[in-house]
């Protein structure tokens, strides 16, 4: 044993640090497939708080994200919710195109106008309905300040507002619930509403000073152009790392096919004001994809386009060469995923994301992790071995800006969630094929093959509360590897400084919760 002289350090660097761990490149140098759970990486040395951590990425190489999260574009995960919630929350959402075009630019546009703070799609009536379409709004949705226009739509000259103190004695019998609105609303004259341009704090000095529980905006036409409610100027939180455009817009993203109708497709979302799009193919190596970059890049030179999907070099060098700003990775590892069992193609994802990673950098070309995302573990790993962002599904889909409705199994609130190559995803009937394209399948096909399975996932709550989890989580790892930023952690993963280790099957056992009887798994 040593003897430990108080007040004397041991000179370490006298003997050499014997070899310990493996760099990135001889952990994939053995030929094998890896995933995530095939390695660990070894801590480094601490010398700063996970605070200080920068998470700051690239998502193309023009795009930057201050959180390196993007959500999949598949119908069970990204319309305008969950892509405002991203984008608030630092990352940024790709609308999927399982709908038809109209639909989708649509979504785009949302995601564009949003405002935080202001209702951009109120609940909106017109004098002719009744106090009873009122109270089954408070039923179902919980408020009942509803403002009225003309033409009861939003867009509508306004005409008044309808509130709780408007109804609140006229509850109680049915002759009174078919009292119209325009006797008992609010008129316009006696209105406080505030002009389109009317900034947060301008709205809220106004609802402060009006003591009124709702303000709705209008355009100097006298448009109703949204509403605010002072319940949200309350409990108003600010959103630092949002992803925005130099006009302060939200940042968004879209997904497209390689067909001649996606170019009219393309067209819509670009008038929207999508500011990047994403070639949604499971293969992405195509002649089709080579076409339709090149095509973007003349025709739209300021939009960004991700190709993909890819695993190999061989692959990414093609797209690269078209003139792709950035590349999705991954086939086959997707959680609602069979195209290995099926197609008998694809990598582990690990692998794949090193070895395109490694490649594309050497062309400025930022890769994105895609699919088989299951922690936030997962999403340090994929970053360590190269990926600028990461794109998940699975882990964002049953969150309530996730599409679709929760539904009850016993005893447990679910929300739906499927692959898009799903037999049902593909058979979408608003969907215009746009499923299918991704699995290079179309509508005459006699047969289809499904790629995916359908199925559900556990209510999660709201993204703004998961993703700042996630982005915490990032934080820790660094730290605990000693990298003060993404980038530092890339630097030192490509300099061979971090190490990592092959785990054996009992290791990963080991690595997960053992020898209890029962616990809880909740993790923030
Ligand atoms: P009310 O006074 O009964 O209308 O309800 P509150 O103003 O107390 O709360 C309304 C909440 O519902 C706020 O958080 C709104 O952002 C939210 N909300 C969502 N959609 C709508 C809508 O279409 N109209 C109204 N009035 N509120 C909405
Ligand atoms: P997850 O995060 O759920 O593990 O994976 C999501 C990713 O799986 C998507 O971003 C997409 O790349 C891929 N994906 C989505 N649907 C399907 C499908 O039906 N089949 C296959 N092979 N991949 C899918």
């Amino acid at each position: 044993m040593a003897d430990y002289v108080i007040g004397e350090s041991t000179k370490t660097a006298d003997i050499p640090l014997p070899a310990d761990g493996f760099s990135a490149a001889q952990l994939f140098s053995t030929g094998e497939g890896l995933t995530y759970n095939d390695f660990i990486i070894l801590p480094g040395y601490i010398d700063f708080v996970a605070d200080d951590v920068e998470l700051v990425s690239p998502l193309t190489r023009k795009i930057m994200l201050k959180v390196p999260l993007v959500s999949s574009p598949m119908d069970t995960v990204t319309e305008s919710d969950m892509a405002i919630a991203m984008a608030l929350s630092g990352g940024i959402g790709i609308i999927h195109h399982n709908c038809s075009p109209e639909y989708q630019a649509s979504e785009v546009h949302k995601v564009k106008k949003y405002k935080h703070g202001f209702i951009r799609d109120p609940v909106v009536f017109s004098p002719n309905h009744t106090v009873r379409d009122v109270l089954n709004v408070k039923a179902e949705h919980g408020f009942c300040g509803v403002p009225i226009t003309e033409n009861g739509k939003i867009g509508g000259k306004l005409v008044g507002i309808v509130t709780s103190r408007d109804i609140d004695f006229l509850e109680e019998s049915a002759n009174q619930q078919n009292v119209k609105l325009e006797t008992v609303m609010t008129k316009l004259e006696n209105l406080i509403t505030a002009k389109s341009g009317v900034t947060l704090q301008e709205a809220n000095s106004i609802l402060e000073k009006s003591k009124k529980g709702k303000l709705p905006i209008v355009n100097e036409k006298g448009e109703l152009v949204s509403l605010m409610a002072r319940t949200d100027l309350k409990k108003n939180r600010s959103y630092p790392n949002a992803s925005k455009d130099e006009n302060k817009q939200l940042l968004v993203g879209a997904a497209i096919g390689t067909k001649n109708t996606d170019k009219e497709r393309l067209q819509l979302l670009a008038a929207a004001g999508v500011d990047v799009v994403v070639l949604d193919s499971s293969q992405g190596n195509s002649i089709f994809q080579i076409e339709m970059i090149k095509y973007i890049k003349y025709e739209y030179p300021q939009l960004q386009v991700i190709a993909g999907n890819v695993v190999t070099t061989a692959q990414a060098k093609n797209l690269i060469e078209a003139g792709a700003d950035g590349l999705r990775v991954g086939m086959g590892s997707g959680s609602i995923c069979i195209t290995q069992e099926v197609m008998a193609v694809g990598r582990p994802q690990a692998t794949a994301v090193y070895k395109v990673a490694e490649y594309a950098r050497m062309f400025g070309v930022p890769v994105i992790a895609d699919g088989g995302i299951q922690s936030v573990g997962h999403i340090i790993k994929a970053l360590s071995l190269g990926a600028s962002t990461v794109m998940m599904g699975s882990l964002l889909a049953g969150t309530s800006e996730a599409p679709g409705e929760y539904f009850f199994s016993d005893g447990v609130r679910l929300k739906k969630y499927r692959g898009m190559g799903s037999l049902e995803a593909m058979n979408r009937k608003d969907a215009k094929g746009s499923a299918m394209d991704r699995y290079f399948h179309n509508e005459m096909d006699k047969m289809k093959v499904a790629q995916g399975v359908s199925g559900s996932i556990v209510d999660k709550g709201s993204i703004l509360k998961f993703l700042p989890y996630l982005q915490c989580g990032i934080k820790h790892g660094c730290q605990d590897i000693g990298a003060r930023s993404v980038s530092v952690l890339k630097s030192l993963m490509y300099s061979g400084e971090l190490k990592f280790e092959r785990r054996s099957h009992s290791a990963q056992l080991e690595g997960n919760v053992h020898s209890l009887f029962s616990y809880e798994k909740r993790l923030y």
